[in-house]
């Protein structure tokens, strides 16, 4: 009986990453975003004005300015619906014990949360933000060596979790004991809780030179999967993982069926043909399933995986990671 209903929930979520991935006739289009930064209504250094024109020059469809405790109202930055540029209501709601939770896609105010422990303040967090219909994302594990898995095992509700950031004190690579936030990620995911992981750029810096110890912007990002630039469609495409996180690397498809994934990497650029690729293909308890230097990359599904996702590193450093498709029997 398990099984059968595991079997089910795969085929649903299959259906709906074959069909985000392959176009028509759900005509889906791909939109970048950042999902983290700050101005000069927090710790940030430029207008909110400055920074959303930065990120329009840069090449994203759409942006969430998460100052600290502080909500930016689209409704007074953002008022050409014509432009191919979404501004989200939102704010980084900022608590004690280094416990950052950003809120997506918001309408009002979220004061910071009341709370005895980091649990208590992550999932006060998370409940006021959904409140308001919008994805909470889980900010920067091991900024002060805040929290780790442990503080977030028992969490209830679909929430995004960030594993790479420009930020360059935010520690996402772990420490070697503390583990990396990626690693955070599978261990959330093997105890079987639903949480997609998300790249930004904290950024706070846009005014001096750009180098790699300040928050400068256009580090790392989401791609979303949606059918138009709405603030409806980018809230749901996040809550349902049909998008991808990227430092760099650029993906043209990504495809999963009841029996395998496939992965297609854009190398269409000089830069992006000069360089290597390999993906990796990562399941239950971080467990790396197989490696493809295929383009695309294809993993055929044995049915034990517990869950499938994919990283995606070029020669260069550079990665992007899809989200994470249940395979086979819970345990
Ligand atoms: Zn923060
Ligand atoms: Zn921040």
């Amino acid at each position: 009986m398990q099984r059968s209903l595991t079997v089910l929930a795969l085929v649903c979520v299959s259906l709906a990453f074959a069909a985000a991935a392959q176009g028509p006739p759900a005509a889906l289009n791909w939109y970048r975003g950042n999902l983290h930064t700050h101005t000069i209504n927090s710790d940030g250094d430029s207008s909110p004005w400055d920074v959303m024109a930065w990120y329009k020059r840069n090449g994203y469809q759409f942006l969430a300015i998460t100052d600290h405790n502080t909500f930016t109202d689209p409704a007074h930055f953002d008022s050409n619906p014509n432009d191919n540029f979404l501004l989200l209501g939102a704010e980084e709601v900022t608590n004690e014990k280094t416990v950052h939770v950003n809120a997506i896609g918001i309408s009002q105010a979220i004061p910071a949360q009341r709370g005895s422990t980091v649990t208590e303040l992550l999932q006060a967090s998370i409940d006021a933000i959904r409140a308001q219909g919008a994805v909470a994302l889980i900010n920067h594990p091991n900024f002060r060596w805040a929290f780790t898995a442990s503080e977030m095992l028992p969490l209830k509700g679909p929430v995004l979790l960030e594993i790479a950031s420009g930020h360059p004190t935010v520690n996402h690579s772990g420490d070697g004991l503390v583990p990396a936030t990626e690693q955070m990620w599978d261990q959330l995911l093997s105890a079987g809780i639903r949480v997609f992981a998300v790249a930004v750029d904290d950024a706070h810096n846009f005014r001096q030179e750009f180098i790699l110890d300040r928050a400068n912007p256009g580090r790392a990002w989401v791609v979303v999967r949606a059918p138009s630039l709405t603030r409806e469609h980018i809230v749901a495409a996040l809550n349902t993982g049909q998008f991808y996180a990227s430092s760099g690397v650029e993906l043209k498809s990504i495809v999963a069926t009841s029996t395998m994934m496939s992965v297609e990497i854009e190398t269409a650029s000089p830069v992006q043909s000069a360089k290597h690729y390999r993906v990796v293909f990562i399941g239950k308890n971080g467990h790396e399933l197989a490696t493809s230097r295929d383009n695309p990359a294809r993993y055929t599904f044995n049915g034990n995986e517990g869950y499938v996702r994919a990283r995606i590193e070029d020669s260069g450093g550079l990665r992007a990671w899809t989200q994470p498709v249940p395979v086979g029997h819970e345990r």
